[in-house]
């Protein structure tokens, strides 16, 4: 997806953002700090007998902390798809692109794989300079070196990823005794590969080309959300320290330097812009050394650059909370509510395409499938029993134990009394769990 005024044709400008250091940079750095402790730390989290959050795709389930979910239960993940949608939406009507530039992986990872160029290649002008300069051994070692520890890092964020698909605790013992097997170590590999190739090479590009938040951002702002925006009218007209007349900006370029998306704050509101702050650092400092109030470049909103308030509550944004509001109260309700067990039977085709069969001492007997989920995310024993039908459990298992998140399949002879009637009888079968709860799924015995 291109933004206007890009072309497919047009080479990528290179960018080297300089090092911005201030009071928004810290904050982003704690919650890059508070975020990362979350994502490497939650693969080895568990909750009851497994792994807290864990996609099991072989096995065609998701776990959830206490929740486990299998492909029937896609409701589950479309309603948190509706809400983190609706979440986003209405975050970036009250504070624009607030996710984009403190808490998206993207932003987090390519500025800690920035922060490793920086440290072996030096600040923008070093690495620019460095860049230009023919191939030598200098040189060498130093892209060497930073692409080793990007390696490493590659490396670790796979194996963190990895750990969201492959039990952590089993891709560690496996790392660890190099008993590694082809599909964990082709999964890794395949992460490794994603980051090293994103936050090394592809970095802004991914949020101008790939990122679809970008292209909504137009219709998810509107002129009271907050923005990181240039004073015009305190700005301009730019120009040096000397200048006269001259407004606040003394067109040092420093905003567009620290811009990790290569970016001029001071030509408006941008698609590319992702509200990392780094540009109200870097202008918050030039404005100490010229003696000028903070804030030409700030948090603020496009009302606001106009001279006209800002409101924080309006339609589009109580819009929003309501329905997030009611999206998470029927997604409590629906996990709440939920049973632990998923259970059904039906009757099936005899062999000889016959839907009842007779005994050898002469009595009607029907086959059934009982389809079991488990969707605890502990273990579960199980025993069925059979209500409102003169027949007995003749064959088949009655008892089951199931692992959590386990689907069993179990097929029931059921042999009538003598004497019942020809035609459809209703029953139910019945599921009982340890602690006395059960549920009941209902089926017909035919007797033809
Ligand atoms: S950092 Fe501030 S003073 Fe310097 S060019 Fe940007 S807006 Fe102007
Ligand atoms: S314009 Fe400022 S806030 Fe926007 S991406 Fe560039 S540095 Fe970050």
């Amino acid at each position: 997806m291109l933004l206007p005024g890009q072309s497919v044709t047009a080479a990528r400008r290179k960018i080297y953002p300089r090092n911005s250091p201030g009071r928004f940079r810290s904050l982003r750095n704690l919650i890059s700090l508070l975020l990362q402790a979350g994502l490497f730390l939650l693969p080895w989290l568990n909750w009851g007998s497994r792994q807290a959050v864990l996609a099991d795709l072989p096995g065609r389930k998701l776990f959830l902390f206490g929740l486990v979910l299998h492909p029937q239960d896609n409701y589950f993940l479309l309603l948190l798809t509706v809400i983190a949608v609706v979440l986003i939406s209405a975050v970036s009507a009250l504070a624009g692109r607030v996710w984009c530039g403190f808490a998206c992986p993207q932003t987090i990872f390519t500025q800690a794989f920035i922060a490793v160029e920086r440290f072996f290649e030096g600040d923008r002008a070093a690495r620019m300079r460095l860049d230009r300069s023919p191939w030598n051994w200098p040189k060498l070692r130093l892209k060497g070196l930073k692409w080793a520890t990007w390696t490493l890092m590659g490396g670790w964020l796979g194996v963190t990823f990895s750990g969201y698909f492959i039990p952590m605790r089993q891709l560690a013992s496996q790392l660890l005794t190099g008993h590694v097997s082809l599909g964990t170590g082709l999964v890794v590999a395949f992460f490794t590969g994603i980051a090293l190739f994103d936050f090394g090479y592809f970095r802004e590009q991914f949020c101008q080309h790939v990122c679809p938040y970008a292209r909504l951002q137009g219709a998810m702002l509107d002129a009271d959300s907050i923005i990181v925006g240039y004073d015009s009218r305190r700005g301009e007209p730019r120009g040096k320290l000397k200048a006269s007349p001259r407004g606040a900006c003394v067109d040092c370029s420093m905003c567009v330097q620290v811009c990790p998306m290569g970016i001029d704050i001071r030509e408006g509101l941008q698609a590319e812009c992702i509200g990392c702050t780094a540009c109200i650092d870097a202008c918050d400092d030039i404005m100490d050394k010229v003696k000028q109030p903070h804030g030409l470049i700030r948090f603020t909103s496009l009302n606001e650059l106009e001279g006209r308030p800002t409101q924080v509550a309006r339609p589009r944004t109580l819009i929003y909370l309501a329905a997030l509001v009611l999206l998470s109260a029927l997604f409590v309700y629906l996990v709440t509510h939920r049973p632990a067990l998923a259970f059904d039977c039906e009757r099936v085709v005899q062999p000889g395409g016959q839907l009842a069969a007779l005994t050898a001492d002469g009595r009607v007997s029907n086959i059934f499938k009982v389809h079991l989920a488990n969707q605890l995310a502990e273990p579960a024993v199980v025993r069925l029993e059979l209500c409102n039908l003169p027949a007995e459990l003749l064959g088949g298992r009655t008892e089951l134990s199931l692992e959590p998140g386990e689907i069993s399949e179990v097929q029931l002879l059921l042999v009538a009394e003598r004497g019942l009637s020809r035609g459809i009888h209703p029953f139910q079968l019945r599921a009982r769990l340890e602690d006395g709860s059960t549920l009941t799924s209902q089926a017909t015995f035919f007797v033809p």
